[in-house]
């Protein structure tokens, strides 16, 4: 029997609408077996899903999706079976907090002069005093009338050449890569089909990608079609890059899949769960977890589906 792995969702730590422990027994209902958690530059839901996957034996791996800065374009690294205690990594993180902040303070500048006000205190209502991402602020836009869904404000405001848009510089492609190989885990670019990025600029990238140490390529992904898959699957191979796959679920009625709806991983590549690297990763995290939590927990109730 196939296990049914999905390795990036969202919860509200980021910009998902659903609390970590709302969003396991989600995913459990649907059917997933192995779950990750990768809030964008937060680590902040992971010991909330775990318990709660736990008290399910849903299969958790612990995962952030790091924002980047590559050539002038913002690329997203997925990080797997990270150590939530990891000093680099919590201090990268910070350091992506801070620079979201003078964001979020610099989108609302920005709208205040298009004469939309209030948006720095409405993506904040949004964000409950987590992480702040474009995606608060298009909640608040919503509220406030400015377009009819997510979508559409984003597109009006929010990308790049629009008014609320803010250039700035995330991570480099090395630090993140970097942090979350410190912290134990592993690297995967996600999403890669969503990049425009010319056929030679994509192979610079995910040489870099691999020299860096960077581990498998997110094939499967909730935002990609059959042939972004077919193509994202040969780069794979290509590149000595393994494969992962994950819905990006941000929350019921937000963009993308369901949790645990994904294609299988095309034929030819090597899903990143049947690597040595895999296994040895989840016996790192597993041995830090032990004895920190995971004790005393009874009446376990297996998962639905
Ligand atoms: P940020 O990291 O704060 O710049 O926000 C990026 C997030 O905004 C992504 O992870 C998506 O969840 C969301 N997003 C980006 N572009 C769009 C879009 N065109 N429509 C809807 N959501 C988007
Ligand atoms: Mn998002
Ligand atoms: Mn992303
Ligand atoms: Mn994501």
């Amino acid at each position: 029997m196939t296990v049914c792995y999905d390795l990036h969702s969202h919860s509200t730590a980021s910009d998902g609408t659903l609390e970590p422990e709302e969003l396991v027994r989600h995913a459990c209902a649907c059917g997933v077996q192995v779950l990750a958690l990768t809030d964008h530059d937060e680590i902040a839901g992971l010991a909330q899903a775990e318990a709660a996957a736990a008290q399910l034996q849903l299969g958790f791996v612990p995962g952030i999706e790091l924002s980047v800065t590559w050539g002038h374009k913002t690329i997203h690294i997925v990080g797997l079976y990270v150590d939530s205690d990891s000093t680099p990594l919590q201090a990268g993180i910070e350091r992506l907090r801070v620079f979201r902040e003078w964001r979020g303070e610099e989108i609302a500048r920005r709208l205040e002069e298009r004469g939309i006000s209030g948006a720095l205190e409405g993506a904040r209502r949004h964000a409950a005093g987590q992480i702040l991402s474009r995606t608060h602020f298009a909640r608040f836009l919503v509220d406030n009338g400015n377009g009819k869904d997510v979508r559409h404000v984003f597109r009006h405001f929010l990308v790049q050449g629009k008014p609320g848009y803010v250039p700035g510089q995330w991570a480099s492609l090395e630090e993140a890569v970097g942090w979350i190989r410190a912290a134990g885990g592993l690297a995967v670019i996600a999403h890669p089909a969503r990049y425009k990025l010319s056929a030679t600029r994509r192979r610079l990238l995910y040489g870099e990608f691999r020299d860096l140490g960077g581990h498998a390529l997110e094939v499967v992904s909730g935002s990609h079609g059959r042939d972004d898959i077919r193509q994202q699957g040969q780069h794979a191979r290509q590149f000595g890059l393994s494969a992962s796959a994950g819905s990006d679920y941000h929350g019921p009625g937000q963009a993308y899949l369901e949790p645990g709806r994904l294609a299988s991983v095309p034929e030819g590549c090597t899903p990143i769960w049947l690597t040595d690297a895999w296994a040895q990763a989840a016996a790192l995290c597993n041995a830090d977890a032990d004895g920190a939590s995971a004790a005393g927990e009874s009446g376990l109730v297996p998962c639905p589906g």
